[in-house]
């Protein structure tokens, strides 16, 4: 049932890499299991899927507890408290929601030195809802050029979660500027885009996305 569903899903990506020109496997599914049981996330491995998505630490903790014997590259995506940074750096292998300098620096700070350099994108608020975490558009340059000089962090990009819309032009216009706001930095390194959610997958591929992040179309809906 579960691997069927990451079957479609992931045929679903690959035809949309071709609908979109876009390069064949450029597309990486981040599985989003918050809510989701141990089980559920094993049953999604043993499928094949590596990349699993969680937005509450403590809930992440006792799965990575729970699955240790399995490879997984666990990413963490919700808000960041300023006192759980250590258990991030510690227990994951990307962090998609920096979007502070403080923030970025306690990451560096506390990464352990015996693990690889972490991997983080720096959460971009494009639609400009107040309610909303993120930096601005304008804030991007400034921040992208700080934390490049953090030793144990690896700046990979940028992630958005842009106002919720129906239209399919609409979803596509905040990830199309945000694109366009990156590649004008010129920096190879920024080679990822954390873009789209299961309400917005093609829109998101559409405009360059390289993680979609997507827990509903795969998990069903969460209670
Ligand atoms: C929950 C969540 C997702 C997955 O959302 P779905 O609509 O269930 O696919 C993706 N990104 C973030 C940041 C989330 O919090």
């Amino acid at each position: 049932m579960l691997a069927n569903q990451l079957h479609k899903l992931l045929q679903e990506i690959q035809q949309a890499e071709v609908a979109y020109q876009r390069p064949p496997g450029s597309v990486q599914l981040l599985a989003v299991s918050k809510t989701k049981s141990t089980a559920e996330i094993a049953w999604a491995y043993q499928a094949g899927q590596r990349h699993f998505g969680e937005n509450y630490c403590q809930e992440a903790l006792i799965k990575q507890r729970a699955l240790g014997a399995f490879d997984i590259s666990w990413h963490f995506i919700g808000p960041i408290q300023s006192n759980k940074t250590k258990l991030l750096a510690t227990k994951f292998a990307w962090v998609h929601t920096v979007d502070s300098l403080k923030i970025a620096q306690r990451l560096s700070a506390q990464r352990p030195a015996s693990l690889p350099p972490l991997n983080i994108c720096l959460q971009v608020n494009i639609s400009g809802e107040a309610s909303k975490a993120g930096i601005s558009l304008d804030e991007l340059p400034l921040l992208c050029a700080q934390v490049a000089g953090l030793a144990n962090l690896k700046l990979r990009g940028v992630m958005a979660i842009p106002k919720p819309e129906d239209d399919f032009e609409r979803q596509r216009l905040p990830y199309k500027q945000l694109f366009a706001a990156v590649a004008a930095l010129d920096n190879p390194s920024l080679d990822t885009f954390s873009f789209g959610m299961s309400g917005d997958l093609q829109a998101a591929i559409a405009e360059g996305a390289t993680i979609v992040r997507i827990g509903t179309a795969l998990f069903g809906a969460r209670g």
